[in-house]
């Protein structure tokens, strides 16, 4: 089977969490086993192998988790983008909107040097509004954005337009 199939079948859908109306995806089990987990990062790495990738940066909290290990496979350094009031050092900062509110995100000022070529990675793709933040702070220190890897994409809510369908690399589009 197809490592989207594999997957696929080991992620679980979570009706209405972590609000009514939303089915929330649940990549633990995938994270959980330790074949299938290798195959993952190794698979959002493989698009990027070539391209001298210097900084991976993560968006809190699930890019963590996948980004860190995707810098190592780079041979990048690892970049947490964090909530506002996370990091310690001095920041750069962004905010966006969501559904209902907004959010923001910050990242060391210092952590992407000008010029660095840097890839954005977060488990799943909706709405953009996330990535596209997180490229913002990229832009902000002077990083080149080179591209996103996102374990799911969601198709219908035109995120990979909104961010540049040749930049972004999914292992699934549902
Ligand atoms: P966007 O900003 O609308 O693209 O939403 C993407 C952000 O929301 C990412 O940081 C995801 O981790 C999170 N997210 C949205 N939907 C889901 C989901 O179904 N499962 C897990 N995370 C989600």
């Amino acid at each position: 089977t197809s490592l989207a199939t594999e997957l696929q079948s080991r992620m679980r859908d979570v009706p209405d969490f972590p609000r009514p109306g939303i089915v929330f995806k649940d990549i633990t089990p995938v994270l959980a086993d330790p074949v299938l987990f290798q195959r993952l990062i190794h698979a959002m790495a493989e698009p990027f192998r070539e391209q001298r990738i210097t900084k991976v940066i993560g968006v809190e909290a699930r890019g963590f988790i996948l980004g860190a290990p995707v810098a190592l496979a780079l041979n990048a350094g690892f970049v947490p983008a964090r909530k506002p009031g996370k990091l310690p050092h001095r920041t750069v900062a962004e905010r966006y909107s969501l559904e209902y509110g907004s959010d923001g995100l910050e990242m060391h000022h210092d952590a992407v040097l000008s010029g660095e070529r840097a890839i954005i990675v977060d488990d799943v793709l909706a709405t953009g509004g996330t990535a596209e933040a997180t490229a913002k702070l990229l832009a902000q220190v002077g990083g080149e954005l080179v591209g996103f890897s996102f374990l799911i994409a969601l198709g219908f809510l035109d995120g990979v337009k909104r961010l540049g369908a040749q930049r972004v690399h999914s292992l699934i589009t549902l």
